[in-house]
């Protein structure tokens, strides 16, 4: 069920809101015990690599779509460092409505630029930033009057909130803590706001800490300014202005938690301890999660025995060159069983 129809309540969706539906939410929620007891903690994670276009994009992405058609938008435009523009592209295509990509040149994973070209964008390389294309984009936005669909658009944070509420129905309340990527700083903020959402409907009983991680090259909210270059192999975090950024700071104070950077090889290491110890591969912006936890728990501040969510943001196979930059090669050998059996050896 797409989350208008498992939501719709909660929603701002009418008689006249377009049924949009690719079934996006209700992604698996999986404990990963053996991670888990390393950090010596009840550990989840949402794996939102499992929507249609493949990140947690999606949640947001059916109710922008569905209102720019009950608006009447001829077209969608966004700015993307990759999986807003494969989400809207797919949405696009989905209710046939044309859709226009920029992004900045050479800094988009593979899959997600292979995804909005495969789905019929109209995908534009801009020679420059991430935070330059969004003014770009913005501004193409009010002189055609095309519907931006970036997170600068109210309904995408508004519908991102079901997967806060997914995790507190499928867990029978809020996690302890709450960790997860931030780039535009949009989701961290869609989830606090659910959260809160839930508890002040009586649908559970406590709100969770709010964590959020950021590259150390991309880290605007740890060192409190913008960050003119932006640098992070974790390209979908690569951000250096966020638009939420008030909304992020807010959710982090109010819950107590705290923003927390991390450096590229730690965020690798975490790609690889995720994919080898919990069977879960998810891109790298995604991995910043598990990451953060290694480094509290190193630091001494990860406390036993919680109850901790984290969100993966997006699926592994987005990215498959971050993968390989970390691991060997296959082991080759020529047709003979001597040479099998010879591989096989423990
Ligand atoms: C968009 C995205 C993020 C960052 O989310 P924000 O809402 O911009 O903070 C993190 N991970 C992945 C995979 C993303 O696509």
């Amino acid at each position: 069920m797409g989350v208008l129809k498992r939501y719709g309540e909660f929603l701002p969706v009418t008689a006249k809101t377009p049924a949009v539906n690719l079934e996006e939410g209700s992604t698996p929620l999986v404990r990963l015990d053996r991670i888990g007891s390393d950090l010596g903690v009840e550990l989840w994670g949402k794996l939102e690599g499992c929507n249609p276009s493949g990140s947690f994009k999606d949640r947001g992405m059916v109710l922008a779509v569905a209102k720019a058609l009950e608006d009447g938008a001829r077209a969608l435009v966004c700015a993307s460092t990759g999986n807003t523009s494969a989400s809207a592209a797919a949405y696009a295509a989905h209710v046939g409505v044309p859709c226009y990509v920029l992004l900045p040149s050479g800094k988009v994973a593979m899959g997600k630029l292979a995804q909005a070209l495969i789905y019929g964008a109209r995908v534009i390389a801009v020679d420059g930033n991430f935070d330059r294309t969004l003014e770009m984009a913005r501004e193409a936005s009010n002189e055609r009057g095309f519907a931006i669909v970036n997170s600068v658009n109210p309904y995408r944070l508004i519908s991102q909130r079901t997967g806060a509420w997914e995790v507190c129905e499928f867990l029978g309340g809020a996690p302890d803590l709450h960790v997860i990527p931030v780039g535009n700083a949009g989701n961290i903020s869609a989830y606090w706001a659910g959260y809160v959402e839930f508890r002040d409907r009586g649908k559970s009983s406590s709100l969770p800490r709010m964590m959020g991680f950021q590259a150390e090259g991309a880290a605007p909210l740890v060192t409190g300014r913008p960050c003119p270059n932006p640098e992070t192999v974790a390209t979908a975090i690569r951000i250096g202005n966020p638009v939420s950024a008030h909304l992020a700071r807010a959710a982090v104070a109010e819950s107590g938690g705290e923003f927390l950077s991390v450096p590229d090889d730690e965020i690798l290491d975490a790609q690889r301890v995720l994919a080898a110890k919990g069977g879960i591969f998810a891109e790298p912006a995604s991995c910043i999660t598990l990451a953060g936890l290694m480094k509290l728990k190193r630091e001494g501040r990860l406390g036993e025995g919680l109850r901790v969510v984290m969100v993966l943001t997006g699926n592994g196979l987005k990215d498959p060159d971050a993968a390989l930059s970390q691991v060997g090669k296959p082991l080759s050998i020529g047709g003979t069983m001597e040479e099998l059996m010879e591989a096989l050896r423990p």
